[in-house]
């Protein structure tokens, strides 16, 4: 569902003219160009990047794609050999496909291994630094969706049949704050991300990712209360700190 922020007269369901929290409202809806966020609490300044040795793609559900709160582009944002892809039951992507065939890679599907049917391909963290080992490079294959979307993408794409299936075992709780999710061991996508990267070794990266990821979380959930930050969080001030260093 598209996410609306006019103010509605409860009683009859018509727009309310403008009042005095005119300006906050304003600013609320007006969304940056550069970070798609409310510009009363842009993330631009945050803006990092960082080197790994795993690679992440994301497979990305086609409603999920112009979501503003989806987390999957943060990783984009941070890690530059960050591929995106839009799933299409129908028609794969021709470029998924070759890469998927290119022998540099090491590609996992990151899917829970508590469903029926693929048990023999199921793998641990162990199985990438084994991939690092024989000279590749690890690829984080995440489906970026709902659990009922990437479910569907999991069952749906062949190509993803022959893969090994790397469930993300953590302990770790979600900081997500603007979805409600189903628990809160439910994690959004760029901190299964994070994760994945912390565990097999990118502990950098994963850092700062993870702080990215923060500071996208909390700028937004307090443009949501139609509220600016006053001072940068400790995750937004090492965000700064390595922009100037
Ligand atoms: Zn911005």
């Amino acid at each position: 569902m598209p996410e609306t922020f006019t103010d509605r007269d409860p009683a009859t369901g018509h727009p309310r003219p403008p009042r005095r929290e005119f300006k906050a409202r304003g600013s609320f809806t007006e969304r940056c160009a550069g970070c798609r966020l409310p510009v009363l609490n842009c993330l631009c300044p945050y803006q990092a990047h960082a080197e790994s040795t795993a690679r992440v793609w994301l497979i990305t559900h086609p409603l999920e794609h112009h979501k503003p709160t989806n987390t999957g582009r943060l990783i984009g944002d941070v890690l530059p050999h960050t591929e995106i892809f839009t799933w299409y039951r129908t028609a794969p992507d021709e470029r998924l496909l070759g890469l998927l065939d290119d022998p540099r890679f090491a590609p996992f599907v990151i899917f829970p291994d508590d469903q029926p049917g693929y048990a023999d391909r199921v793998v641990g963290i162990s199985a990438v630094e084994a991939a690092k080992g024989a000279g590749k490079v690890p690829v984080f294959i995440v489906l970026d969706g709902t659990w009922r979307q990437a479910r569907r993408i999991f069952r749906k794409s062949p190509y993803l049949d022959g893969l090994p299936v790397l469930p993300l075992a953590t302990m770790r709780q979600t900081r997500y704050r603007l979805r409600k999710p189903a628990s809160q061991a439910h994690l959004c996508t760029a901190e299964v991300a994070a994760e994945l990267l912390r565990q097999s070794g990118d502990t950098h990266a994963a850092q700062v990712l993870d702080d990215y990821f923060d500071a996208f979380n909390v700028s937004y959930a307090a443009s949501r209360r139609y509220e600016k930050l006053e001072a940068p969080t400790p995750a937004m001030q090492r965000l700064l700190a390595r922009s100037v260093g």
